[in-house]
């Protein structure tokens, strides 16, 4: 009995990827079903999920999808370890050094776009940035709160000819700029990827002469979620009207670039803003920005009495 429950198990983990020893399972089992009086079927849950914990594998990846697959949108992915088809377009490839994944990256489709994970062990052909595609029994997954999906070796890929429109759904968001991150203000970007530089360096071409560019990364917070965003040139420019020329001509001046980031700082911390734009990943690349005047007197002791403080 229990070798044959430790059989089935490790077939499982095979499927999809993931050698465990027989012997290490059986162990498991034993002493859960003979020492502890543990009935047969919970014995069996506990070790999976042992196993799942150790490995760091997502659990809809091990429980096989129940009857037909459903094909969904990305905005329709609301849900933990479900299995589904999915038709998307690769929107950007990300660097990986984790020998576990075998590509990692954003894929889209009309209604938004998702992070997708697929791992070295599902042995899928490679994505190409720009291509679209069939994924079909792929497993969904939440990390952080945002949902991803994961592709593992139940998982198929098909190119198609199709080519699909990323869509943007447009968010709004209101809330007060409580920080302005690293990277803002006035920044350089390598003239041949477009990344911006750390200390002059690039992360892909090491050190070049960059080419200046102004950004905003700065966090929002309404009370409930606090909401990163993306400011580009010249959404930035608008907002706190230094131009790109001006930041270049006040950091020539001060012989420092963050001054200008720490005039924007100065200007715009603390204040409240309705942002609205589309979502990529976990920012929102804001098109319109408007401040909101602070609060009235009034209008707190209204929200105060709403809430019966
Ligand atoms: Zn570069």
């Amino acid at each position: 009995m229990i070798k044959e429950t430790a059989k089935q198990i490790e077939d499982r983990f095979s499927e999809i990827g993931f050698n465990i020893p027989t012997s290490e399972i059986e162990s498991r089992l034993e002493k859960l079903l003979n020492e502890f009086k543990v009935p047969a079927e919970e014995a069996r849950r506990s070790v999976v999920n042992y196993f799942l914990k150790e490995y760091n594998i997502p659990r809809g990846d091990f429980y096989t999808q129940q009857g037909n697959t459903p094909t969904v949108k990305v905005k329709d992915i609301n849900a933990d370890g479900k299995w589904i088809n999915i038709k998307a377009k690769v929107a950007q490839l990300w660097d990986n050094n984790h020998e576990s994944i075998g590509q990692v990256g954003l894929i889209g489709d009309e209604s938004g776009t998702i992070k997708f994970t697929k791992w070295a062990s599902a042995e899928l052909p490679g994505l190409e940035e720009g291509k679209s595609y069939n994924f079909k029994n792929v497993v969904t997954n939440s990390y952080q709160e945002r949902f991803q999906i994961n592709l593992n070796k139940s998982s198929q890929i098909e190119e198609i000819e199709e080519d699909i429109e990323i869509g943007t759904e447009m968010i709004e968001f209101i809330g007060a700029m409580v920080g302005i991150q690293a990277g803002s203000g006035l920044i350089k970007r390598c003239p041949q990827c477009n990344r911006a530089l750390i200390k002059g360096v690039c992360g892909e071409h090491g050190k070049v002469e960059g080419t200046y560019d102004l950004r905003i990364k700065a966090v929002l917070d309404n009370g409930h979620n606090v909401q990163d965003t993306l400011l580009n040139r010249e959404v930035s420019e608008r907002l706190t009207n230094i131009t790109l020329e001006e930041a270049v001509h006040m950091a020539t001046e001060a012989l420092e670039q963050s001054v200008v980031v720490d005039k924007m700082k100065e200007q715009l911390v603390g204040r409240y803003y309705s942002v609205t734009g589309p979502r990529l990943d976990r920012y929102i690349l804001i098109e319109t920005i408007s401040p909101l005047p602070p609060l009235e007197r009034s209008q707190i002791e209204a929200l105060l009495s709403s809430m019966e403080v």
